[in-house]
């Protein structure tokens, strides 16, 4: 699992968690998400601007 976040305002995509307020539940990959999908929080920036971030899953501390 992965996680995107926006470049804009930091909202992360957590494949995890899913959106389901965007209708995606958990577990959905990023993969499923429509390429014209925009980020739900600021609206100004689509999938494709999105940066993949560290899980934090087993992370060092
Ligand atoms: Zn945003």
């Amino acid at each position: 699992m992965s996680a995107y976040r926006c470049p804009v305002c930091e909202y992360v995509y957590d494949e995890a968690a899913g959106a389901p307020r965007e209708g995606f539940p958990p577990g959905t990959q990023w993969d499923s998400i429509p390429e014209g999908w925009c980020c739900p929080d600021c609206g100004v920036r689509e999938k494709i601007d999105f940066d993949e971030v560290a899980t934090t899953t087993g992370g060092a501390t």
